[in-house]
C-alpha cells in the first residue's frame, strides 16, 4: 500500500461504499489520512455504574441483567428495553428502532456502553453505543469520531484508517527541523498518529497543535505568495496626484479616518505594481467617496476608473452619489446597467471606448457582451461577497492597457474583526473607516413580540405623521411560505388595505422586474412613498437620509451581520432613528443575539459577538472572504499560533522568496494543496 493506492483497491471497498468516500473528497490513501476527526469520544472505563455522572457522555462496564424486549410505539417506531447491572448499581437502556440490540445483549454477557446517563432515582440511558467487553481495547480509549457521509460508518472509516496508518512514514515532512524545534512541533508521522489514534488527550494535543500550525502556515506562505505574484504584474502608476479641489468642492469635509484610507490608497496607486486594497467600514461610515477620490487619482493620470455595483438599484444610486460628489472636477461619470435599452448601451460602450467617460458606474452589464475601454485603470466594486474573482479578472482582460492590471479597490461593510482581517489582507492591504461623520446619532433599537403588533402600527404611524419615512422587511416574498412568515407581498397588502389605508404604501422585493423594483425605490427615495414594505433587496447601499424607522419582522430568521446591514438604512440624516425587531421567537440564544443588536451599533463587536455564537464556521467561510477552507485551525480562536505561523512562514520566505528551493518542495506541494481550489484569489 503507497500514500497514492486508490481506495476502491483496498478489501471490501465495491462501488458503492467507493462512491460514499468519493462524496467525502477520499480517492487514496493520502486523502484518508488528511481526513481528520471532527471529534473524539472519551471511552475510559468508569470504575463502577454508581461513580457515573450525569448528562456527560460517559464509559462503563455492566452485565446484562435480563432479556431485552421490544415493543411498537407506532408505525416505524419500536422502542427495545432492558436493564444492565454491576455491583453497585444498575441502567435502563432504551434502544430506538434497534431490535438487533435484542439478540446481542444476551443475558448475563457484559458489555461496555458509551451514552449519557440521565433520570432522577433510576439511572437510564438511550441509544447507547456498545460493544462485547472482551471486543474492549483498554489501550485505545479515545476513540475518533470522523465526518462521515450516508455510507459510510465510523467504524468502517475507523477500520480503514487502520490500514492506511502503514503508510503514515510514507507523509513527507514540510516542517524543517528548525521550524520544529523553535515552536516546539511534532514531527510529520507523530502527528498523524495522535491526530487518528491518539493513546492520552496530551498526545492528541500535541498532534493538533502540528497540524494546526501547518495549516496556518501553508495558508500565510500561499497569500504571501499569491501577492508576490501580484507584485510582479505591471500597472500604471498615478502619479499626478492633486486631491485639493476635489476635497474643496465637497459639501463636507472627510473625517480622520477617511482622509487616511485615501491616503493609504494613493500610496499604493502611486507605484507601479497594482493596487489591491480591502476598504472596509461600516455601513454610513462614508466609503464612497473614499471610492470617488481614487476615481479622482485615476483621472488625473489620463485613466478611466470602473465602479462596479451588486444590484442595478445600487449602481444607479452610486451613479448619483458620484456625479454630485464629482460634479466640481470635470470628471465625466456614466451609468451601464442591464435594463438599459440596446441603443443607450450602444452610446455608453462607444463612449467608453473612445475614452468619453472618465468613470463608469455598472452592474454586470459592464461585463457582458462587447465592452472595451480606451485605459481602464481602476477597479472599485462595492460589496466583495457578491462580485467574484472571476468578474473582476474578465473585466481586468477588457481594460485596453495590455499587460498592465487594473489597480482594485474593494468596499465592503462586512466587518472583520481587526487582528484577523491583519492576518489575512496583511498589512499593506488593508484600510478600515473606524469612524462615523460627525452628527450621527445612533440608531436606537428594540427587540418587541407579536403581542406589541398595535403600539407598533402606532409608531410607524407617528414617525409618518412626523414626516419620517419607514422601511419594514420581511424575511419572504410570497405566500407559498410554509413557515407563515411575513411575506412582502400579502403583508404588504394587507397593510396597505387594512392597517394604513390613509399612508403610503408601497411594495418592493426581488422578484419584481427591474424597472418596477427601480419605480419603487425612486419614489421612495423622493418622498412620495411613507412606508415601504420590502424583502432585503434593500439590504446593501440604499441611501434615504428621510428615512428614520427600520421595523424588521421575523428579525430571528435574518444573521446578526444581515440584520446590522439592514439597520444601516436608517440614521443617516439629522433625524433620530429606529430600528424595531420584531420576533416571536422564545430560544435564550436567539435572543440573546438579538440583544446584542439592541445593545451595540458598533459593526466590529457585532462581528464578534456573531463569531462567538455561531462559531467562525460560516463566519469566516471560504465562501466570503475567498479563503482556503481550514480543517482543524481556527482563524479566531488560534491567535497565538497564527502568529508564530505568520513568523515562521515569514522567515522562510526571507531565505527563498518564491519556494524554489528543493527543500521546500515538500511544502510548496502542501500550499498548492491548500490553494487548490483558490489559486486566483485576491488577483
Ligand atoms: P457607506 O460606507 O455605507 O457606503 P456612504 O458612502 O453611503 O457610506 O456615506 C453615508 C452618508 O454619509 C452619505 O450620505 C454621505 O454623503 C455622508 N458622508 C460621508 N462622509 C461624510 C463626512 N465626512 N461628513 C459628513 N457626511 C458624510
Ligand atoms: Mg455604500
Amino acid at each position: 500500500m503507497e500514500l497514492n493506492t486508490p481506495l476502491n483497491t483496498l478489501p471490501g471497498i465495491g462501488a458503492a461504499r467507493e462512491a460514499a468516500l468519493g462524496k467525502l473528497g477520499l480517492h487514496t490513501v493520502a486523502d484518508l489520512l488528511s481526513h481528520f476527526p471532527r471529534d473524539y469520544e472519551d471511552r475510559h472505563l468508569y470504575p463502577n455504574i454508581a461513580a457515573l455522572p450525569q448528562d456527560v457522555p460517559v464509559c462503563f462496564q455492566a452485565m446484562v441483567a435480563e432479556p431485552f424486549h421490544s415493543s411498537y410505539i407506532r408505525k416505524g417506531m419500536t422502542v427495545t428495553r432492558g436493564r444492565v447491572v454491576d455491583d453497585t448499581g444498575q441502567v435502563d437502556l432504551t434502544f430506538f428502532n434497534l431490535p438487533y440490540a435484542k439478540k446481542v445483549l444476551e443475558e448475563g454477557r457484559s458489555f461496555v456502553f458509551y451514552g449519557v446517563v440521565t433520570g432522577g432515582g433510576r439511572r437510564a440511558m438511550a441509544h447507547p453505543q456498545f460493544q462485547r467487553a472482551e471486543d474492549y481495547d483498554a489501550g485505545d480509549p479515545i476513540q475518533p469520531v470522523y465526518p462521515l457521509s450516508a455510507g459510510v460508518s465510523n467504524q468502517r472509516l475507523l477500520e480503514l484508517m487502520r490500514q492506511a496508518m502503514d503508510c503514515i512514514p510514507q507523509i513527507q515532512e514540510t516542517l524543517e527541523e528548525d521550524i520544529r524545534r523553535r515552536y516546539d512541533l511534532a514531527p510529520v508521522a507523530l502527528a498523524y498518529r495522535g491526530v487518528h489514534f491518539p493513546k492520552t488527550w496530551e498526545e492528541l494535543e500535541v498532534a493538533r497543535r502540528r497540524l494546526r500550525f501547518e495549516e496556518l502556515f501553508c495558508l500565510n506562505l500561499g497569500l504571501a505568495l499569491i501577492r508576490t505574484r501580484r507584485e510582479e504584474q505591471p500597472a500604471a502608476p498615478f502619479v499626478r496626484q492633486d486631491l485639493g479641489p476635489f476635497l474643496e468642492n465637497l459639501p463636507f469635509s472627510l473625517t480622520a479616518a477617511q482622509l487616511r484610507c485615501v491616503q493609504e490608497a494613493a500610496g499604493d496607486l502611486k507605484r507601479p505594481v497594482p493596487m489591491n486594497r480591502l476598504l472596509q467600514g461600516d455601513v454610513g461610515s462614508g466609503k464612497t467617496v473614499v471610492a470617488a477620490a481614487c476615481a479622482v487619482l485615476a483621472w488625473e493620470n489620463g485613466c478611466q476608473a470602473a465602479l462596479m455595483a451588486p444590484t442595478e438599484l445600487l449602481a444607479q444610486q452610486h451613479h448619483r452619489t458620484l456625479s454630485e460628489l464629482l460634479s466640481g472636477t470635470g470628471m465625466r461619470v456614466g451609468l451601464l446597467t442591464g435594463s438599459m435599452t440596446p441603443a443607450q448601451k450602444r452610446d455608453c460602450r462607444g463612449a467608453l471606448e473612445a475614452g468619453e467617460i472618465d468613470l463608469i458606474v455598472g452592474t454586470h452589464a459592464l461585463l457582458s457582451g462587447p465592452v472595451a475601454f480606451r485605459r481602464l485603470a481602476l477597479v472599485i466594486t462595492d460589496e466583495q461577497h457578491r462580485f467574484g474573482v472571476d468578474q473582476r479578472s474578465a473585466l481586468a482582460a477588457k481594460s485596453g492597457q495590455g499587460e498592465a492590471k487594473p489597480h482594485v479597490l474593494v468596499m465592503s461593510a462586512t466587518p472583520i474583526p481587526r487582528t484577523l482581517a491583519l492576518m489575512i489582507y496583511g498589512d499593506l492591504d488593508l484600510s478600515v473607516i473606524d469612524q462615523l461623520p460627525p452628527g450621527r446619532k445612533a440608531v436606537e433599537t428594540y427587540l418587541v413580540g407579536q403581542d406589541k403588533r398595535q403600539r407598533l402600527y402606532n409608531f410607524i404611524r407617528k414617525q409618518v405623521g412626523l414626516g419620517r419615512q419607514v422601511y419594514l422587511v420581511c424575511p419572504a416574498v410570497s405566500e407559498e411560505d410554509p413557515e407563515g412568515l411575513k411575506a412582502a407581498e400579502q403583508y404588504g397588502r394587507e397593510l396597505r388595505e387594512r392597517v394604513f389605508p390613509d399612508l403610503r404604501v408601497a411594495i418592493v422585493h426581488g422578484r419584481q422586474k427591474a424597472k418596477e423594483k427601480q419605480a419603487v425605490m425612486t419614489a421612495f427615495a423622493q418622498g412620495q412613498v411613507d412606508l415601504l414594505v420590502a424583502t432585503t433587496v434593500i439590504e446593501v447601499g440604499v441611501d434615504v437620509p428621510n428615512a428614520a424607522l427600520m421595523v424588521i419582522e421575523d428579525a430571528d430568521r435574518f444573521g446578526l451581520s444581515q440584520l446590522h446591514q439592514l439597520r444601516g438604512r436608517v440614521g443617516r440624516g439629522e433625524h433620530q432613528s429606529y430600528c424595531v425587531l420584531v420576533s416571536g421567537n422564545r430560544n435564550p440564544q436567539t435572543r440573546q443575539r438579538l440583544k446584542a443588536l439592541c445593545a451595540t451599533t458598533d459593526g466590529f463587536a457585532l462581528a464578534e459577538e456573531d463569531l462567538k455564537l455561531r462559531g467562525p464556521g460560516d463566519f469566516f467561510g471560504a465562501r466570503q472572504h475567498g479563503l482556503p477552507q481550514l480543517k482543524l485551525a481556527s482563524l479566531a480562536g488560534d491567535m497565538r499560533l497564527l502568529h508564530q505561523a505568520q513568523a515562521a512562514a515569514r522567515a522562510v520566505l526571507e531565505g527563498d522568496p518564491a519556494l524554489e528551493l528543493p527543500q521546500h518542495a515538500p511544502l510548496r506541494r502542501r500550499v498548492e494543496q491548500l490553494f487548490r481550489e483558490n489559486r486566483d484569489i485576491f488577483n
